[in-house]
């Protein structure tokens, strides 16, 4: 009988979210049913398993990134908040987002003609192939462009070719360290289109308040536009992640969808958490950030 695969991070059939210094004094925990995948890549500690009451889930050098159950809060608002940003997103760019489920919701939008993905690590893509099929199946999609390669060196070779670029990166400790820096925005800023918008991962209010208030700063150095929005997520640390949601076009209102094709049917069958309320919604922050972030 093959050997029951291991991880040091599992205790008593628990996974715990520890030895990490982003979140010190705490740690998520998911039951464990089986693990699936354990490897060390290139980058970073690769940990699949299936758990007991959030599906599948993925995690990254102890860092849990996307789970079955509730990945959707995530990958809808870092997506549809940059897409309906744009007035007419034809060609979009994800750095990161290995699982596929940012590549998923661009794909949602018809007007895209091009959705192109640049992941550091292949074997993130490979076990999301695997272990995470709602995810990955968008890499079938004709409409899909996929390079292995660092982030920051791939945008240097491209100078206004995209509408939208997201950043779906795992934290800045680790790989994703250079996708927090200032340089890294004014890449994004040369490699959009005129009224070009990105989104970035911009972690959690609670918990970053210097990270995400150095991000605005940085962003509002090289963009007209730099708002932060968030979205409720139970199994990122404590409950909440946040996007920095930038525009090239000066007049762009990012805060209200300015495109919204969709009918409430096709809404209700393929959105389980972006609507238009929302979009406009996740803007509005507690007090504590509020005064930090939009009253400096
Ligand atoms: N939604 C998750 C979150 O908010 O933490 C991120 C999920 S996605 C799996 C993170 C991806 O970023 C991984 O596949 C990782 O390989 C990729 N990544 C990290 N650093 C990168 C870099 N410098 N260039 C491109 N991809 C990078």
């Amino acid at each position: 009988m093959a050997q029951e695969l291991t991880h040091p991070s599992i205790k008593d059939g628990w996974f715990a979210e520890i030895s990490n210094t982003m979140w010190p004094g705490q740690a998520m925990s998911i039951k464990v049913e089986k693990v699936l995948h354990v490897e060390q890549s290139k980058y970073q500690d690769v940990l699949v398993f299936k758990s007991t009451d959030y599906g599948n889930v993925l995690v990254l050098d102890n860092c849990i990134q996307v789970t079955e159950r509730d990945e959707f809060a995530y990958q809808e608002m870092i997506t549809h908040l940059a897409l309906n940003s744009h007035p007419n997103p034809k060609k979009a760019l994800v750095i990161g987002g290995g699982d596929g489920g940012v590549l998923r919701e661009i794909l949602k939008h018809e007007l895209i003609e091009e959705a192109w993905l640049c992941d550091i690590d292949e074997t993130v893509i490979e076990v999301s192939k695997k272990f995470l099929p709602e995810m990955s199946k968008s890499y079938n999609d004709p409409r899909v462009k996929v390079h292995i390669g660092d982030g920051f060196k791939f945008l240097a070779e491209y100078k206004n070719q995209f509408d939208v670029i997201i950043t779906d990166s795992s934290d800045p400790e680790g790989p994703a360290e250079s996708l927090f820096q200032k340089p890294y925005f004014q890449l994004l800023n040369d490699a959009l289109t005129e009224k070009g918008v990105i989104t970035t991962q911009a972690e959690n209010i609670y918990l970053h308040m210097p990270i995400i208030s150095k991000l605005k700063k940085d962003c509002k150095t090289i963009f007209p536009v730099a708002e932060y929005a968030y979205t409720m997520i139970p199994t990122y640390p404590s409950g909440s992640i946040g996007f920095m949601v930038c525009s090239k076009d000066a007049n762009a209102n990012v805060k209200k969808p300015v495109r919204f094709e969709w009918t409430d049917k096709f809404v209700d069958e393929n959105l389980k958490y972006y609507t238009k309320e929302i979009h406009e919604a996740s803007f509005v922050l507690p007090n504590f950030a509020d005064k930090i972030l939009n009253k400096d």
